[in-house]
């Protein structure tokens, strides 16, 4: 069979508005087709975003069914999982069923499962039909089909690791790559919502380099979360406080620190109004790590203005080259962190 010519970056998928890029798009056709530079999966399962799994379930009051209609309608509107309130997308794992002459051959015959390391809200997906919701996880059983463009990245599953736990660890992934780079031995580092599945790996990624010399914060409001944090070690100081209490953030960080601070904040929250604590917790000159979806630019930048802070701010980009193996790296070096992880998602 001679596959049709796709573009690079997947543009021929575009039908809304035309010329833009997938991910900006409001509409993809996501026909289970494959062009030539393209992989067509099989679907298990969807990662949704935690910040969009965090809207939806507000607005269907923890309700599933609620939930899957939800899901079912912007994906059968958009050919793709964009929800459009928080703009953000998730991951998905499934079976390569078939791929265009163009894909990169690296691994991704047909039959193998892999897991997308590009978000939702550019990748192609139909679903026929949604088998559960898991309410505590945000993680959706689907029957669906997905198109991966050969531009997009993409992971073969360990053996060794439970896949729906290397699905949630891929989610994220960004996250402790970026940690891992900004962290020098003797930093003060905050994360806020250090309890969920990007605060634990960064937290473990600064532990690593700042746990000697230097200090770990770990702010989260979900007390078990907190007990959990505490049971793994890898914070020096672990404070049970609503992130959005912009205050009460600076206060106790403040108070941890002795005034100085901290040169390196991670927001690893799910929700939003916490772009001033975040700012605020962090010294003059520091680094301010967005990597939260609720993050407002505007919130962000005039809160900083209006508060007269001389931080850098960074958006958190999912991507960074290893970020996969380092996430999936961390889980076999820290049992506990493994079974953290395991017995949440996996
Ligand atoms: P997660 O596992 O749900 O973790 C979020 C944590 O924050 C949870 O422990 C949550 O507690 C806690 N939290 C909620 N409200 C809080 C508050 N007011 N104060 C303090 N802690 C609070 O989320 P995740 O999957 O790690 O994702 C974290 C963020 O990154 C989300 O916004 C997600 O959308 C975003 N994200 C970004 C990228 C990127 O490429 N930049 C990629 C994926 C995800 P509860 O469990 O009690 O709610």
């Amino acid at each position: 069979m001679v596959c049709k010519k796709g573009h690079h970056y997947g543009l021929h998928r575009v039908i809304e508005p035309a010329g833009v890029l997938p991910q900006p798009a409001w509409k993809l056709d996501p026909t289970p087709e494959v062009y030539d530079n393209e992989c067509l999966i099989r679907v298990e399962c969807l990662n949704i975003d935690s910040a969009s799994f965090a809207q939806l379930k507000k607005e269907a009051v923890n309700d599933p069914d609620r939930i899957a209609r939800q899901i079912m309608s912007i994906v059968s509107e958009r050919g793709k999982m964009h929800n459009p309130l928080t703009g953000s997308g998730g991951i998905l794992i499934g079976t390569v069923a078939e791929v265009g002459s163009r894909f990169p051959s690296a691994g991704a015959q047909p039959g193998k499962k892999i897991a997308t390391l590009v978000s939702l809200t550019l990748t192609p997906l139909t679903i026929e039909k949604i088998r559960q919701v898991h309410l505590d996880t945000g993680q959706i059983d689907v029957d669906g089909q997905a198109v991966l463009f050969a531009s997009c990245p993409f992971a073969i599953l360990p053996g060794d690791i439970p896949e729906k736990a290397v699905l949630s660890v891929l989610d994220v992934c960004g996250a402790p790559a970026q940690t891992a780079r900004l962290v020098k031995p003797q930093h003060r580092v905050v994360v806020l919502g250090a309890g969920g599945k990007s605060g634990l790996l960064s937290l473990y990624q600064a532990w690593k380099t700042a746990g000697r010399q230097g200090q770990v914060i770990a702010i989260e409001e979900n007390g078990e979360a907190c007990e959990e944090i505490l049971s793994l070690n890898i914070a020096h100081d672990v404070i049970c406080l609503d992130a959005t209490n912009s205050l009460a953030v600076y206060e106790a960080v403040d108070k941890a620190t002795k005034g100085a601070l901290a040169d390196l904040t991670i927001n690893c929250v799910n929700v939003p109004d916490t772009e001033l604590s975040a700012i605020l917790a962090t010294r003059e000159g520091g680094v301010v790590y967005f990597f939260s979806m609720a993050v407002s630019f505007a919130k962000a930048a005039l809160g900083a203005e209006g508060a007269g802070k001389d931080v850098q701010m960074m958006i958190g980009n999912g991507y960074a080259p290893g970020h996969a193996s380092l996430a999936l790296e961390s889980l076999r070096e820290c049992g506990d962190l493994f079974q953290v992880i395991v017995r949440r998602y996996g």
